[in-house]
Order: structure tokens, then C-alpha cells, then sequence
């Protein structure tokens, strides 16, 4: 039934998003992606985790899937920006439960094929394919989680990833207004039950373009003289997701006994060519990523929380999200792979054998760790 009213809807919706794709295209797109659906039911009853199920962690894990955010332009990734982008992260990232992730890359400078990764056990480096996917919300409904997604970006029928996320949650829900104010989420946050071990995705417009069109007009923005005005716009954006990344967090810690706290960009921005599939520059794939780990939770999972630590500086991809939550959550299971887990003592991503926009560029051309 899931199947159908998800191919019903990707049905309706791909020719009002895409309307100057030839129909061959379109139709050759959809029986993809009926094939991925489908399988998707196999593949789960294939699911197993390695070990027995895991224990449930006692509160609520979420993941923040961040858009269009460079990690270039955030005072607390990179200390040399003229402008305090990042005022809550910037004072976070000396506390002892705050890890991040200071070389993350995005696997793909556009939003679907980068949360075609993200958000599922297929990666850069592991030669699956979009018929075998698993998602972290898949992972979470398994271990016994009650799921919930809530996104405040117009729905995407057409993103098969988004589509199985939110389709596999308990309950998805969409802000009134999506793709404007990103705070609305937390109307949602706080409608949900507070004393249960919950897992949490949450998606955001955060820095998408046009950037004045993220940040409500009443905000403190960000002004460097001499800036263009489309860059301060932006990191207005970033400024402003920085707040509301600060609400989710201390909401959930002070009500729902918050355990981890993942945050990543899809992909980064460019000032000049944005994002896309045609030009790439590094900017476009440079993204932020954090994690935050409970204190209490610390003490239980003591090899998660040293693992990331000493991995932290480590080149990351968003591609291995899934590992790191499969980590996280302390469920390794058949879809999982402990050298990608950056949680893990094993994992071993190096530069040179990094790459994004699915393996088109090697990491070691941008940086050297
Ligand atoms: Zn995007």
C-alpha cells in the first residue's frame, strides 16, 4: 500500500516540479524509481542488525539535514571569517559534548543526489545502488524508535531518499509555509511526546537561494562592509540557522532527554555559481557538520565519543551519515561498515581516497590531512 500511494504521489508531483522534462525522461525516471520502492520493501525484510537488536537509548536522537550551507563562511569552522556568522556554535565548540567535524565534504553538489546518500546506506565507496537502499529512519523503526520527520522544504515526491524517510516515519509532517521561516519547525518539535526514545530527522531551507527570502525581517543579520550585499544576505542565512539550530538543541535537551544531536549539510554554496550539476567548484561541497553527544550518554557509549574525537579533524563525506548514525545509535547491522563509521576506531577515510560528486573529484585536490 506504502508503495502505491508513494508512486501515486511521485506520479503527481514530477511533472508540476519538472515540467520542461521530456516525457521519456519522466517516465523513465518513474519506473526507477517504482523499481527502488519496490525493492525497498525487500530490502528491509533482508535487514538485520549484527549482535541482536540494540538497546534503545533513553531520549531523543536527531538529525538536522542542513541546505546550501558553506562551512567557509561559519566563524566556527573557519576562526579567519570577517563576521561572526555562527555566534551559538562559535561558543558550543568548546564544550566537551560538542565534536565537529571540521573537513566534511558533500558526495554530490545538488540536494537529491546528495540525500540519495545522506540519508541511506548507499555511498561513494561502496558500489550500491539506489535498489538497495536502507535508511537511517529504516535503521530506527527497527531498533524500536518511535520516528518522526519534519521538514520545512516544499515536498519532493521525485527525492526517492526523502520520499522512503518520510514515508517510514511514525509521523511526517510539513510546515504551512515550506521554504519560509525556518524556526516553524519547532511548533512541530514541541507538539511531539517528551518521554520516549525517540529519533528525530529534521530538514531544513537553511541557506537555500534567494538568501533575504531565509531570514525574517525582524533577524540581526550580518553586514561586512565592503561585502557584496548577495554575500551578506547569505550569511545572514547562516547566522539565522545557527539560531534555530541553537532552539532545536536546547529544546530537545531540556525536554527530551536529548542524547545525540547530528547536524550536516546536503551540500555547500557557491557566491558565484551556486550549486549544481554544472560548473563545480569546492565551495559547492565544502559543508559543516557537528555532532553533539549527552553527557550521560558519554559515559555509556565511552568508545563513540573518544572514536569521534580522535576522528574529528578527519576528512568526512555526507555519504557516511548513515554509518555514523548506525554508530551512534550502537546498532551495526548488515548494511553497515565500521570503516566508514567515523564513531568508530576503524574507520580510515583518507584524502586521497575521498572523493565527492560521487567520485569525480578526489578530497586530496582540495585539502591535505
Ligand atoms: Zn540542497
Amino acid at each position: 500500500m506504502l508503495s502505491i500511494a508513494a508512486l501515486v504521489t511521485i506520479a503527481h508531483w514530477i511533472p508540476r516540479i519538472f515540467p520542461a522534462w521530456p516525457y521519456h525522461v519522466a517516465h523513465k525516471y518513474l519506473v526507477g524509481a517504482k523499481a527502488a520502492i519496490a525493492k525497498h520493501d525487500e530490502n528491509l525484510k533482508k535487514f538485520r542488525f549484527v549482535g541482536g537488536t540494540p538497546e534503545k537509548l533513553p531520549g531523543a536522537v536527531i538529525v538536522v539535514i542542513g541546505e546550501s550551507a558553506n562551512r567557509d563562511h561559519m566563524k566556527a569552522f573557519n576562526p579567519d571569517y570577517p563576521a561572526e556568522t555562527t555566534p551559538w556554535l562559535s561558543k558550543e565548540k568548546d564544550n566537551d559534548n560538542f565534536y565537529l567535524l571540521k573537513n566534511t565534504y558533500s558526495c554530490y553538489p545538488l540536494t537529491e543526489k546528495a540525500l540519495s546518500m545522506f540519508l541511506t546506506n548507499i555511498n561513494q565507496y561502496n558500489g550500491r545502488d539506489r535498489e538497495e537502499m536502507i535508511t537511517i529512519t529504516d535503521v530506527a523503526n527497527k531498533a524500536g524508535y518511535i520516528t518522526y520527520f519534519i521538514s520545512n522544504q516544499e515536498p519532493s515526491p521525485g527525492n526517492l531518499s526523502l520520499t522512503l524517510v518520510s514515508g517510514a516515519s511514525k509521523k511526517s509532517i510539513t510546515t504551512a509555509n515550506p521554504g519560509g521561516d525556518d524556526m516553524k519547525i519547532m511548533d512541530f518539535l514541541k507538539e511531539l511526546p517528551t518521554e520516549e526514545s525517540q529519533f528525530i530527522v529534521i530538514h531544513l531551507e537553511g541557506s537555500h537561494d534567494r538568501y533575504r527570502d531565509r531570514v525574517p525581517p525582524h533577524f540581526d543579520g550580518v553586514h561586512v562592509e565592503g561585502q557584496k550585499e548577495k554575500v551578506n544576505d547569505y550569511d545572514s542565512s547562516i547566522k539565522y540557522t545557527d539560531e534555530v539550530l541553537k532552539n532545536i538543541y536546547q529544546y530537545a535537551k531540556d525536554n527530551m532527554n536529548l542524547q545525540a544531536m547530528v547536524y550536516c549539510s546536503d551540500h555547500g554554496e557557491d557566491m558565484k555559481y551556486f550549486h549544481g550539476d554544472s560548473t563545480f567548484t569546492w565551495s559547492m561541497v565544502r559543508t559543516p557538520a557537528f555532532v553533539y553527544l549527552a553527557p550521560d550518554y558519554k559515559k555509556s557509549h565511552t568508545a563513540v565519543a573518544d572514536n569521534l574525537r580522535y576522528n574529528e579533524n578527519m576528512v568526512f563525506t555526507n555519504d557516511l551519515i548513515y554509518d555514523m548514525v548506525c554508530g551512534i545509535l550502537a546498532a551495526p547491522n548488515n548494511e553497515y561498515d565500521r570503516k566508514y563509521d567515523i564513531t568508530n576506531a576503524d574507520y580510515g577515510l583518507s584524502a586521497d581516497k575521498a572523493t565527492t560528486k560521487y567520485g569525480k573529484y578526489l578530497i586530496s585536490d582540495d585539502v591535505t590531512i
